[in-house]
């Protein structure tokens, strides 16, 4: 079986040319099938029976955390906390830990590039708490200014939030590094894995970051269900969120304690067959058959790249030398909601608009962009299509 035959999305859809996986990747049968197992045949709630079935499921939810914190090399799977998705998860840290850690005048850091999940919820808590935010700015060629990051970090600030790969332009920025510089000044950093996931490998010990988050939805899992990684160094400063249900050690009519993370962030009955279908997707992404599209998808993006460099008009945003397989463009001064629908009449499935990235179109002066962002179900067929479905449109709108 082709990986793409793997995708039950492609046989409902023949016809679709679909270039938009970095706003929700397609899902493979595997995981369509744990749902749906869960739902048929084991759908009983965990961490409360004591029945045979309650077992059963308490243990395969807990081995897709076991699966999550090996994949991402946590420490331990106490590392990781089930979310509804990276704003879910981003949103969690702003107010466990950066609601009461972060004091009037301390600095905090962004790249000009984030998407607004993890941008609102520090831009709101600065205006709330008088926190200073500066801004990493993006190179002409699409690239984070470094040299503009190392002076931003002479000024210590005490939190840095990051994505690891920029939704609206595909560049992988230089995480490691930056990570490593923040840390050497003493801040706490959050990357927003959400674009990573399906591409990179994480491993969060290399890192040492404190929190890294991303969503299922994005790495062949289903929607609703999220990882926020906590590194067990940041734990003591933790606070719960919501209360209730399951983050409890024991309650009287006075007082209630609390049980350690990361059943404290994880309040009321969670989303069983999420959790249980993310352990498949995790499957998938390690499979061998997915690891060998890998240099595949690379050569299709650089290919794809090259075509649309030689249209006349077409503007390319971002860096496509360090990118995991989107490209983001303009034609002439034309409409991408335009240039979008005629691509749509014709099949193709791509993102146009600020791609929740309007403080990065202000800084490009720019409304928006036509997104194409590749998965390892894509093929040459599907750039072809693009490519000539583009042209098509481009002769339209030159009318
Ligand atoms: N951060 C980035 C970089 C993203 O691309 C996205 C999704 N487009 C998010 C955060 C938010 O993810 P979700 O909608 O799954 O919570």
């Amino acid at each position: 079986m082709s990986l793409k035959e793997q995708f039950p999305f492609f046989q409902h859809n023949p016809s679709t040319v679909y270039l938009d996986s970095a706003a929700t990747t397609q899902k493979p049968k595997s995981v369509i099938d744990a749902i749906d197992r869960f739902y048929q045949a084991d759908n009983v709630n965990v961490h409360r029976g004591s029945y045979r079935a309650a077992k059963q499921a308490t243990n395969d939810y807990e081995q897709s955390r076991i699966d999550v914190a090996k994949h991402i090399n946590a420490y331990t799977p106490s590392d990781i906390v089930w979310t509804k998705g990276t704003t879910d998860s981003i949103n969690t840290v702003a107010m466990s830990w950066a609601q009461h850690q972060l004091n009037t005048g301390d600095r905090i850091v962004l790249l000009a590039s984030e998407h607004h999940a993890n941008f609102v919820p520090w831009q709101q808590l600065a205006l709330n708490k008088g926190l200073e935010i500066d801004f990493i700015e993006l190179t002409e060629d699409g690239v984070i200014d470094l040299a503009q990051y190392a002076e931003v970090m002479k000024q210590q600030p005490k939190f840095v939030a990051m994505q690891h790969v920029s939704n609206a332009l595909g560049n992988i920025h230089p995480i490691e590094q930056m990570t490593k510089m923040a840390k050497a000044v003493g801040a706490t950093v959050l990357i927003d894995g959400a674009q990573a996931i399906a591409h990179i490998e994480v491993d969060v010990q290399a890192l040492n970051c404190d929190f890294y988050a991303f969503s299922g939805h994005k790495m062949f899992g289903p929607t609703g269900i999220g990882v926020l990684y906590i590194a067990p160094f940041i734990k003591s400063q933790i606070r719960p969120v919501q209360l209730g249900g399951e983050m409890i050690r024991r309650v009287s009519r006075q007082e209630t304690t609390f049980r350690p993370l990361p059943a404290l962030l994880e309040t009321g009955t969670p989303n069983i067959a999420g959790v249980i279908a993310l352990k498949a997707a995790i499957n998938f992404i390690e499979s061998e058959k997915y690891h060998a599209q890998h240099e595949r998808i690379q050569s299709l993006y650089h290919g794809l790249v090259a075509q649309l460099e030689i249209i006349d008009g077409i503007k390319i945003y971002g860096d496509p030398i360090n990118n995991v397989g989107v490209v983001s463009f303009t034609y002439a001064d034309e409409s991408v909601s335009d240039l979008g629908a005629l691509l749509d009449q014709q099949g193709i499935a791509v993102r146009v608009g600020h791609h929740c990235a309007m403080p990065l179109m202000d800084a490009l002066g720019i409304n928006g962009t036509v997104r194409v962002s590749l998965a390892a179900y894509n093929d040459q067929e599907d750039v072809d299509r693009f490519i000539s479905a583009l042209n098509h449109s481009i002769e339209i709108l030159d009318i």
